[in-house]
């Protein structure tokens, strides 16, 4: 949205928090007391194999960490449906932006961690049907945001969906059904990937649950030559 109309937008429509109602400053969606119910997880890169083994699949990734724990009902819950299904865009970017900055802090002192300068943020592709179904990649909000904090590039061209998986008959098979549905739903586009030349990857997408979907990316890039891939997901169910 241009800068002008979003401005307008703001004054004829303050934002307000998505979990209590409360008037907010431009370009924030939850306020500070509301963002404190949400139950982050530790950022540094020694959680990383933990949230690696709790996936249901085996996953070659080199690195996954995850901003919070997405409760039902909870705070993270509404800013992901307010950007997923009131098409709350810019509220997508914000939870970009509120990972990264943690991120940017929490992680090693010294280092970058997970967002090493060098890598490239890439958004899990939606089908181009099911992406014009819903008329935008919720992934790429947060890419966004997550790339005007850090500074990192994003990039949607390397990694493509070939196949159409529904998330609704999805949800209904099971684990291994699941995995042999997305295995061959991804591709790389092979001239694009030499111009990038065995950087590091970060995957990027809102919630991971199973881990089918983002594993079978993981897989991909790894047979495209790949070999440093990454996770970063805003939120994964709570494990009990
Ligand atoms: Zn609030």
């Amino acid at each position: 949205m241009f800068p002008v109309v979003s401005a307008v937008l703001d004054v004829l429509y303050p934002p307000l928090c998505l979990a209590c109602g409360l008037r907010l400053r431009a370009g924030e969606y939850l306020c500070a007391v509301c963002l404190r119910d949400a139950v982050p997880l530790p950022l540094n890169v020694g959680q990383s194999s933990a949230h690696i083994s709790s996936l249901a699949c085996a996953c070659d990734a080199t690195m996954m960490l995850v901003g919070w724990e997405y409760e039902g009902g909870g705070v993270i819950e509404r800013c992901i449906h307010a950007m997923k299904y009131r098409r709350l865009h810019s509220a997508g970017i914000w939870l970009g932006r509120l990972l990264a900055e943690r991120l940017l802090q929490e992680t090693n002192p010294g280092a970058r961690g997970i967002l090493d300068a060098q890598a490239i943020l890439l958004p899990v592709p939606l089908h181009r049907i099911k992406r014009i179904e819903r008329g935008f990649n919720q992934a790429d909000y947060l890419c966004r945001g997550i790339s005007s904090e850090s500074g990192l590039e994003w990039d949607s061209r390397l990694l493509l969906r070939r196949r159409y998986t529904t998330s609704q008959s999805a949800s209904k098979l099971d684990r291994d059904e699941r995995q042999r549905n997305v295995r061959d739903a991804f591709h790389v586009d092979r001239a694009h990937a030499a111009s990038l030349n065995g950087r590091p990857l970060i995957l990027v997408d809102d919630l991971v649950t199973t881990g089918a979907t983002i594993c079978a990316c993981v897989d991909t890039l790894i047979a495209a030559g790949f070999t440093d891939v990454r996770i970063l997901a805003i939120a994964r169910p709570p494990r009990h």
